[in-house]
């Protein structure tokens, strides 16, 4: 059994030194620094599931790799019931964290690199899959937290990669020595890296010869030299900073959620965790790959995860402020279930159409059409959600005193006394729910959900490419027997 306790892997982030900078300062440590500590905390928790008799078959899976049972955000998945387990699991740690388990990229990375480095070697007889699948190996052993980068910096998007003035505005190959390879350049919006063990990498912006010094994907530890994050800041990070009491804040252990810039400035990659090198035939299907399996994740998983507490918090207003029945209430929340399950259907569809890609790699990916479908759906749904939970949470939810006020020996009776709403609930219950959804309807979250696993554009481009309208001609001309 090679799973850490939640505890080693807080033990095994003391070993790990990242070079980390928040709104001007550098961290030095991420466990005690109250920002990056909702980082450890989400992926912690993690760890506890995966031991917990209540929540290991979600979080825990066994690996033929290694003949072992491993955290399921380390495995690949073999079969339609992995992805559907796959998708269960994505719902269940956001509903449990209520903002990212920063893991998913990581693992939804691992399935596009197995797929490709296998097919990789079997078309051009390289060796990257067998490299692979030892990093893979140790991951799972090692029970590693790994995270995913693969939004490039990018130029001006009006030209090609090999005409911009700055070239590193792409991660690119600097070097290459019998040793290994050196890289230069940027990913920016990663999610939770720095209180990971390894970062998985991507390509982005190879598609044609010349471009090969881009076409380039390897695992590297998150403090390798050369490598700075610089953190994302927010009125939420600011918030969290000068908070005295966690519980001020609308979730107060895991966070709103926290991505940064990664640059690498010449840091040296060596060749055993290489995994694709010059071929830039083969980038795009990296990119695709991963793509498909995390437009399942981002589209019909993770938010169902995250409405079921927006539901809920709005739930326990309507009932806070007497309003159980409240016909148009009853509606929105009837509404916002309706588009949570929608979701998760979507979600639930492209795992159980999945299948192998490519043929013989032995990797399950979500369905293309219905992983693209199920991204583009809850990129409105989940705004319209949060909508809706303004309309029901009122004006408090941006109106609101801080918690702060209720232990004001001045103030703290009026805050009682009319927050309450005059009912059973107490004024600290009330403003902690309407701090919740303060954090979903006026944070991070609706911008995120839009471009997290690509925006709208991005899904609409490959529905274009894969939507086969054959079927549909047949029918409407068999209706009205048109031959031709
Ligand atoms: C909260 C969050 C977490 C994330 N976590 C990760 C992570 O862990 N790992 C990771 O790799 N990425 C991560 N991402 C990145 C995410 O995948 C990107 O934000 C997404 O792909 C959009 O890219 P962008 O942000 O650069 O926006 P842009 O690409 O700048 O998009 C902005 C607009 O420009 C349009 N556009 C862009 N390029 C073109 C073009 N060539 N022609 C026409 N229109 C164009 C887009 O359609 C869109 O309308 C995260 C993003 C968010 C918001």
């Amino acid at each position: 059994m090679s799973l850490m306790t939640p505890e080693q892997f807080e033990e095994s982030l003391k070993d790990i030194k990242p070079r980390i900078f928040m709104n001007g300062k550098k961290i030095d440590n991420i466990l005690t620094n109250k920002v990056t500590r909702t980082v450890v905390e989400a992926n912690k928790a993690s760890y506890e599931w995966a031991l917990d008799p209540e929540y290991k078959n979600i979080m825990t899976c066994h690996s033929p790799l290694i003949n072992d049972t491993v955290n399921r955000y380390t495995h690949v998945s073999a079969s339609v019931d992995d992805l559907v387990a796959k998708a269960q699991a994505g719902t269940f740690t956001a509903e449990m964290l209520g903002t990212c388990i920063y893991r998913c990229v990581g693992y939804d990375s691992f399935h596009s690199l197995y797929a490709t480095t296998w097919e990789m070697d079997k078309e051009l007889g390289t060796e990257y899959h067998p490299r692979f699948l030892e990093y893979l190996k140790m991951v799972q052993k090692e029970d590693l937290s790994v995270a995913g980068a693969l939004t490039e910096a990018r130029g001006s998007r009006k030209q090609k990669t090999l005409d911009w003035e700055d070239p590193y505005l792409s991660l690119k190959i600097v070097d290459k020595n019998k040793d290994g390879i050196v890289v230069k350049g940027a990913k920016i919006n990663i999610s939770g890296a720095f209180a990971s063990h390894y970062i998985n990498v991507l390509p982005q912006a190879a598609h044609y010869k010349g471009e090969e010094d881009y076409a380039v994907a390897f695992a590297t530890p998150v403090d390798a030299e050369g490598i700075t994050y610089v953190c994302q800041y927010t009125p939420n990070s600011a918030e969290r900073e000068q908070a005295e009491d966690m519980e001020e804040l609308g979730n107060p252990l895991y966070g709103q959620r926290e991505t940064s810039m990664v640059i690498f400035d010449n840091v040296f990659v060596p060749w055993e965790r290489v995994f694709h090198c010059g071929e830039y035939q083969y980038s795009v299907k990296l990119v695709t790959r991963f793509a498909r399996t995390h437009r399942m994740t981002c589209g019909g998983t993770c938010k169902v995860g995250f409405m079921n507490q927006i539901i809920g918090a709005c739930k326990l207003l309507q009932e806070y402020k007497g309003l159980d029945k409240a016909g148009h209430i009853n509606e929105e929340l009837m509404e916002m279930v309706v588009l949570r399950e929608t979701s998760r259907a979507c979600g639930l569809a492209a795992a159980y159409n999945g299948g192998e890609e490519p043929k013989g790699s032995g990797v399950f990916l979500p369905d293309e059409l219905m992983g693209n479908v199920s991204k583009l759906n809850v990129a409105n749904a989940f705004w319209r959600v949060m909508a809706l939970a303004g309309d029901i949470g009122g004006g408090l939810i941006v109106t609101m005193p801080s918690l702060r006020d209720l232990k004001t020996p001045e103030i703290q009776e009026y805050v009682k006394e009319y927050l309450s709403f005059g009912s059973d609930a107490s004024a600290e219950n009330v403003m902690k729910v309407t701090k919740l959804l303060q954090n979903w309807t006026a944070g991070l979250h609706g911008v995120g959900t839009w471009h997290g696993a690509g925006p709208v554009m991005a899904q609409k481009i490959m529905l274009q490419r894969v939507i086969d309208y054959d079927h549909d001609k047949w029918i409407a001309k068999r209706t009205l027997n048109i031959k031709d």
